[in-house]
Formats: structure tokens, sequence, C-alpha cells
């Protein structure tokens, strides 16, 4: 037997399950597939080794539809100022939330945390149906909508199918839309250490010719660690030992924090630009990283695509059900997506190729960038207020 929804999204990652949690107070029937439905315990004394810095808009969205409640604030690193370091060893650019008026200026947490809350919140509402573990095997699309077959044989019909499959978008493919993957030849190195002095909420970025380090607040005497790198820089710090991984970062953050201790293991993730030709055609439509792939930098990867869900929810509540799926309505949605994509892939990829670069006309130049921001109240003022409502 056909299932049948109005709306069916492929991926119930942090993007996903977003979209039929921001859902759920609609007239919509929603399906949720996923292919690998995530932990909801894990021992408390771990930490996740994959963090987001979530942006006040992001919060707002998460606060609205009810997941944000179910976070342990135990677990939650508000932060409190931004410090930027160039890679001449005197420039700085500092940030911070009482100087622009608010509690904080983004919150660190834990990945599987996020996506344990977003997932519990899409299976409690009535409208949503978790179709997982299961992954679909083929789509075909049609006047009045799409069919889509399981592997397991099952076939599903609806009017508007989503692709939140993340960046190796596998709807994306099936759908036609071009990629454009532009691979960064770096590696985000991720692990969470101890520190032996507070960090007081400080995040820390450090700029170097061939990467940029960041340590982010985590709750307690924590931190989590992205360095972005070189194939070699990676393969160096994934064959050091806990112990000398911890020293190697204290290092290379001149000790601010004292002496670390590796509290998970390290792993390294491929960094890349994803640029999609259109975010829809008629009967499908993508968001998250299915959508977009931008450099972590500016830790604005998942608060892009909460965007995106954001702005579909609202275009779909406002449209009448039958209608969901029509290329006009979901052309919307792109028109108004797109300058905010195209505006952090521009941000973020611009910044990583002028610090990752070895001339020497740039170096004096982007210092001098950090220290004139930094000497510049209101210039600082509106980089804040545009980065936390992304
Ligand atoms: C090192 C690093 C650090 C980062 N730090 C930050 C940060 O600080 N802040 C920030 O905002 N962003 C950050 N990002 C970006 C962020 O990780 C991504 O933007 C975010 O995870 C994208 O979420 P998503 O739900 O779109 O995709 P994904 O997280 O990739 O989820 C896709 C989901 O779809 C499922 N799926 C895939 N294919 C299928 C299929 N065929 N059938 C069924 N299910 C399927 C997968 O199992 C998965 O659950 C970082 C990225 C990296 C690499």
């Amino acid at each position: 037997m056909t299932q049948e929804f109005d709306i069916l999204i492929v991926g119930g990652g942090l993007v996903g399950a977003a979209l039929a949690a921001s859902l759920r107070d609609s007239s919509y029937a929603i399906g949720l597939i996923e292919g690998n439905p995530p932990a909801s315990e894990w021992p408390a004394d771990e930490w996740d080794n994959r963090v987001y810095a979530i942006s006040s808009a992001s919060r707002r969205l998460l606060q609205k539809i009810g997941a944000w409640q179910r976070l342990d604030p135990a677990r939650l690193g508000p932060v409190a100022a931004m410090k930027i370091y160039g890679d001449d060893g005197h420039s700085s650019l500092e940030f911070n939330a009482l100087d622009a008026g608010v509690d904080d200026l983004a919150v660190i947490l834990e990945s599987r945390q996020l996506q344990s809350a977003l997932w519990q919140t899409a299976a409690e509402a009535p409208n949503v149906t978790l179709i997982s573990p299961a992954r679909p095997e083929s789509l075909v699309t049609d006047a009045e909508g799409a069919l889509l077959t399981l592997t397991s044989g099952e076939t599903i019909r609806t009017k508007l199918v989503v692709g939140a499959d993340g960046a190796q978008s596998w709807l994306r493919e099936q759908a036609g839309i071009t990629a454009k993957v532009e691979p960064y030849q770096q590696w985000g190195v991720v692990g969470n250490f101890e520190i032996e002095r507070p960090h007081y909420g400080a995040a820390r970025q450090w700029f170097f010719e061939d990467g940029v380090l960041a340590w982010l607040p985590l709750a307690g005497n924590r931190i989590s660690i992205v360095w972005s790198c070189n194939d070699e820089r990676k393969a160096e710090l994934l064959a050091l030992t806990p112990e000398e991984l911890a020293e190697r970062i204290a290092a290379a953050g001149g000790r601010q924090l004292g002496a670390l201790i590796a509290i998970s293991p390290a792993a390294a993730f491929p960094l890349k630009l994803t640029h999609v030709e259109e975010l829809t055609k008629a009967h499908v439509v993508l968001v998250g990283d299915a959508a977009h792939t931008v450099h972590p930098l500016a830790g604005q990867g998942v608060n892009l695509g909460f965007g995106d869900v954001a702005e579909l929810a609202n275009i779909l509540k406002a449209e009448h059900p039958g209608r969901c799926g029509d290329y006009l309505v979901l052309r919307r949605y792109e028109r108004s997506r797109r300058e905010a994509i195209y505006l952090m892939q521009g941000v973020c990829h611009g910044l990583q190729k002028l610090f990752n670069n070895a001339n020497p006309w740039l170096k004096p130049l982007r210092n001098l960038g950090l220290g004139l921001t930094d000497s510049m109240p209101w210039i600082k003022q509106q980089l804040i207020r545009h980065a936390m409502d992304n």
C-alpha cells in the first residue's frame, strides 16, 4: 500500500527534524525519512566532539518550536566574548556581549543533544510520521507531486519532497539539481578538552597562514576546538596521543587557558564550499547542507540551514495546503534565501582566502583590517548584529 503525505522530508538531521517540528502546528501531513535514527541517551561524562555555535536567530526558532526547552542547561556554553588574533603576533579584534547590549553572542552546544531534542520534538508532533531507519531508492515526479520508493520496497506519494539529506544529498541528485562543489583542501579537526584556567565564556580564534584554530567555550571548565587545516597538519594532529594533542593545542593558543586535557577523541571532517544551481524544482525543495555548505570559520553552517527552515515553514504555513508543491510557491522560498546564502558563502570564502594565503602583501593588510575594525565600535556592533541574526 502506498503511504500519502503532503510533505515528505528526506533526512532527519538537525535541519530536516527542525523543519518537521516547525510545521507541527500546520494542517500538513508530514513524513520524515531518516537513515540513522539519533541516539537519545549517552554517558553523562561524555562530551560530543561535534558542537555548534548557535546564533540568536536560530535560538529563537528552536525556542518557538519547543526544542530549546528540551536541552540540558548545564551543558550549554554561552559565548560572552569573541577574541580573534591575526597572524602577525599582535593584531587582534574583540567583540563582547556587554558592548552589544545582549546576554551572549551565541551559545555553544553539542550536536547530539540538539539532534535528540529536535527528533523528540518532531516525534511528538501529531501530524509528523517518522519513517526510520529507512532510505529512498527512487524518485519519480509528475504534475501532481512525487512518488518515492524506499529500499524496503514501500512506496510513498507526496505533494512536496524536501531534501534535508546533507551535503551529499541523494535527493538533489535525483531531482537533477546541479551542485558545484569546491573542496578547500582543508579538514576541520575537532576535539574537546578540559582547561586549567576558566574561559569566562570567551571564544578564541587564531588565523594562521595555513589554517584557523577556534577554541569554543563549553559548559564548565571545558572547550571544544575546530582546527581548519591542511592535509599534513591534519595527519600530524590525528597521529598524536591524547596527551600530545592537548599539549599541541595549548601551545598553538599561547597557553591562554593553561594546560589542557583531552576529554574526547579527535576527529576530522573534510571542508568544502557547495553552491547549488537551484534550490527548488516543481515538487522538490532543498534545505540545509543539501542546499549549501560553507567554511566553518564563522560557525554558521547549521544557522544558515535553520534560516532556510524558518523561511520555508513560514511560506508553507501561509499557503493553501494543496499548493505546497507548486513551483511558484517554492520560488518565493528560493528568492528570499538566495541573498542570505550567497552573502554567508561569500564572507566565509573571502575570509578563508584572505587569511590562508602566503602572499606577503596580504599579511599586513589583513592584520591591519583586524586592528582597524577593533578600533571602530559602530562597525563592530553592525558585525555582531549581522552574525547574531545570520
Ligand atoms: C568541522 C565542522 C564544524 C562545524 N561547526 C559549525 C558551527 O559551529 N556552527 C554551525 O552553524 N555549523 C557548523 N558546521 C556545519 C554543520 O555541521 C552543518 O551545516 C549541519 O550539520 C547541516 O545539517 P543538515 O541537517 O543540513 O545535514 P546533516 O547534518 O548532514 O544531516 C543529514 C541527515 O540526512 C540523513 N540522510 C542522508 N542521506 C539520506 C538518505 N539517502 N536517506 C535517509 N536519510 C539520509 C543523514 O543520516 C543525516 O541525519 C560545521 C561543520 C564542520 C564540518
